[in-house]
């Protein structure tokens, strides 16, 4: 089916390696918002491309979070790991190269003089096919298999945000399927698996945190490469600790099932429609009923634990 026939939708795509705290509730509380509101379908994604961190039993305590402060989506649950077929066919339709290059290679290479920071130097862009067979078998004798890395033929995309409008940053080579161990499974990178499931599933508007902001030019870069429409993009604002940092379990008492020890799923849902303006909406529907994208508010939410 191409993406065309597909109806629009929207979705939430949580990594399971852990309950989900309140930013995460609000976070999925307003892709919900955004696709309802603007009648697109919801989809529920299971961002489990990375083997390690991920676990089957976190996935399905984060689906009852999630329905037990009312959101709900359409269709089945996508689980990345049943679609490694789906990103090896879109790896080998991409220009790639392979990388021997290690974590302290990497670091080595960004304090050089003209090291972009964050960006990947390209020390193995251009070796030979002698030099890569050198670089291969010195690592298969370590019983490690190389990266797989995008061959970029541009150092910057542009993309658009509903917040920020016209977006600009870097691109790189960066990773699409990550090296290891030879007798072990090679994760595809997150970058590669949200493109190309986001194409899969007609998804075209992306709501998510805004630590990812710098994230979308070059998964819009991988769109256009695979001739897919970039989504339009919605990055909101985290929920922040006192110390203005992202909040996380290590602020105390913030996962749903912790709050839930002490207070009612309504007195959550409550606090998460203040979080957005509409104080007094006791359920995710009476929030939708009072939501408008064009009234919400931008600026970064503290977390306050109930009773402060
Ligand atoms: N899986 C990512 C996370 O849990 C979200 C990715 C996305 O929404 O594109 O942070």
């Amino acid at each position: 089916m191409s993406s065309e026939t597909l109806p629009a939708a929207g979705r939430y795509a949580p990594s399971p390696s852990g309950d989900l705290h309140f930013g995460n509730l609000r976070t999925a509380l307003l892709a919900w918002l955004f696709a309802r509101w603007s009648g697109r379908k919801f989809y529920l994604r299971v961002e489990d491309v990375d083997t390690q961190r991920s676990s089957l039993e976190s996935a399905a305590r984060q689906q009852e979070d999630l329905q037990a402060i009312g959101l709900d989506w359409d269709g089945e649950v996508l689980r990345q790991q049943d679609r490694s077929a789906a990103y090896e066919a879109a790896l080998v339709r991409l220009p790639h190269y392979e990388c021997y290059c290690s974590r302290k290679d990497i670091q080595e290479a960004a304090r050089a003089p003209h090291a972009i920071p964050g960006q990947y130097p390209g020390t193995c862009r251009d070796l030979s096919d002698k030099e890569r067979e050198a670089k291969r078998a010195e690592l298969a004798a370590a019983g490690r298999v190389p990266a797989l890395r995008l061959r970029a033929d541009r150092d910057e995309y542009t993309v658009h945000d509903y917040h920020r409008g016209v977006y600009t940053d870097e691109v790189d080579d960066f990773i699409l399927r990550r090296g290891g161990n030879a007798n072990q499974h090679q994760d595809f990178a997150y970058n590669l698996a949200v493109v190309v499931d986001d194409a899969y599933q007609g998804v075209d508007q992306v709501v998510r945190g805004d630590d990812l902001l710098t994230s979308a030019p070059r998964q819009a870069y991988l769109a256009h490469l695979l001739g897919k429409a970039a989504a339009e993009y919605v990055h909101v604002p985290l929920v922040l600790n006192s110390d203005g940092r992202r909040l996380s379990k290590r602020d105390g008492a913030v996962t749903l099932r912790q709050l839930l020890e002490t207070a009612s799923v309504q007195q959550v849902v409550g606090q998460l429609a203040a979080s957005l303006g509409l104080a007094g909406a006791r359920s995710a529907e009476e929030i939708l009923e009072g939501f408008d994208p064009a009234r919400m508010g931008w600026d970064p939410v503290f977390w306050e634990p109930a009773g402060n």
